[in-house]
């Protein structure tokens, strides 16, 4: 049987599944349940992972939205535990919430619940790491893909990071929890699976271009999730059980197909890198971001008009000739300086000493892959890339914003984002191609 037709439940198995792709995929999910009055599962859940007293960490949202039902269940069960709600009303996923979570951790707790979404859970997931302890997690909103990955995004020294944990061992995902979270949070999860057209459609672009690790059932695990989730989508703001539980299946399938494949390339393409550059954007003025998953919607949006344009192109080795013998290494330098802030050093020193994308001969060569594989590539985009009509018309149903404008995305941080993604980390990106093709510039149009 192949992994897309698996349900969740056959997905999670100890054992996990010898793949065609030459790798053994496992998750270290043990225990899900997903509905309505889902969280009296709680005690279950608990004695299935071996915890007795869990320590339960949540913000003052999340213990409006959950806590009464959660303790309810708990108290009922004569299940011991001790509670930590942080005190501020926005934490942010950093050394002060983890330091916060330290001092607060009670020794005598053998496991963590994590009672919220994309923040209380990244933490958790590194205090889980860190202390050895056991998660469980309480979805509060059906808002990121990341509740079973085996990654957190977090603050370290004011860059935005990945940092690979482990993914929880039970997670409960109560309908009437998720149906009091507020539009924005809906919208976001909405945001973050449409990503996962681009993010195919990059990954297998990739496999070509740059010969990375490629996997089939795992992309298909992902479109089937993303089917559901699609299918279900023009009813999501009216929040009855069956949406809200087939949406937050998709989000958890999407984490599972993550840590199945180690990478993020099923989850996250170039409509990630107009988020991950907003963020830091933001992070460098001081200023909060939007929720990821909005962000990564409105990116899609953009990679949407992008491909748009891509699909009618061919290579064109004078385009490349004329930006490869232009391109200088000192104004790229200076021009991250002042894209980068805080991070420019970092970033610069790790493309001269590790990624070496900018080196000319590594272009040519890529450049000659793309040309030679342009017919197999425009295939790729055919079947991976959705209507983009379509797309656009079911996020607009759900009101959910679609233009950087809507989220405080001035035009500069557009371009930037767009023209220094392919900087930003080692991976390939859909911007690196028109990079590698020289004529990234061109697309700027596109984004207005
Ligand atoms: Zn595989
Ligand atoms: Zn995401």
């Amino acid at each position: 049987m192949r992994l897309c037709d698996m349900t969740l439940e056959e997905l999670i198995r100890p054992e996990g599944f010898d793949c065609a792709c030459g790798r053994h995929h496992r998750v270290g999910l043990r225990f899900v349940r997903i509905g309505r009055g889902a969280v009296a599962a709680l005690p279950e859940a608990l004695r299935a992972v071996g915890v007795r007293k869990p320590f339960i960490v949540c913000d003052q949202n999340t213990k409006a939205a959950a806590w009464e039902k959660v303790r309810t269940v708990l108290d009922a069960a004569g299940v011991d535990y001790t509670l930590y709600c942080f005190p501020w009303a926005r934490v942010e996923p950093d050394e002060r919430a983890m330091g916060s979570l330290t001092l607060a951790f009670d020794p005598a707790c053998d496991g963590v619940i994590a009672m919220g979404s994309g923040v209380i859970n990244d933490c958790c997931k590194v205090l889980c790491h860190a202390a050895q302890k056991t998660q469980i997690t309480v979805c509060t909103a059906p808002s990121m893909d990341g509740y079973a990955s085996d990654s957190s995004s977090m603050i370290v020294n004011g860059v935005k990071t990945t940092v690979y944990n482990a993914c929880p061992a039970a997670i409960i995902a109560d309908t009437d929890i998720l149906r009091t979270a507020p539009d924005r949070m809906l919208w976001a999860g909405l945001g973050d699976m449409l990503a996962k057209y681009i993010a195919a459609c990059e990954w297998r672009m990739t496999a070509l271009i740059n010969g990375e690790y490629y996997c089939e059932e795992i992309a298909e695990l992902m479109r089937a999730s993303l089917r559901k989730i699609v299918a279900a989508a023009p009813r999501l703001m009216e929040r009855d059980d069956d949406t809200l539980a087939a949406v937050t299946e998709g989000l958890i399938l999407s984490g599972v197909a993550m840590a199945f494949a180690k990478v993020s390339r099923p989850a996250s393409g170039l409509e990630h890198y107009f988020s991950h550059m907003w963020e830091m954007f933001h992070l460098d003025r001081g200023l909060p971001a939007e929720l990821h998953g909005i962000q990564v919607g409105v990116g899609t949006v953009l990679c949407l008009k992008i491909y748009e344009k891509l699909r009618t192109l061919r290579p064109d080795s004078v385009a490349f000739q004329r930006a490869a013998e232009v391109f200088d290494e000192n104004v790229w330098e200076s021009e991250m300086r002042r894209v980068m802030g805080g991070s420019a050093d970092t970033l610069i020193r790790a493309e001269k000493t590790e990624w070496h994308n900018n080196d000319p001969a590594a272009r040519a060569h890529r450049f000659d892959c793309i040309r030679k594989n342009w017919d197999a590539l425009l295939r790729i985009m055919d079947e991976e890339l959705p209507d983009a009509a379509q797309v656009l018309a079911l996020m607009k149903q759900t009101g959910m914003p679609m233009l950087p404008g809507e989220i405080g995305e001035n035009d500069q941080d557009v371009r930037d984002a767009f023209l220094y993604s392919r900087s930003a980390r080692k991976k390939y990106l859909t911007s690196t191609l028109l990079w590698d093709m020289g004529i990234l510039e061109d697309f700027l149009p596109v984004l207005e």
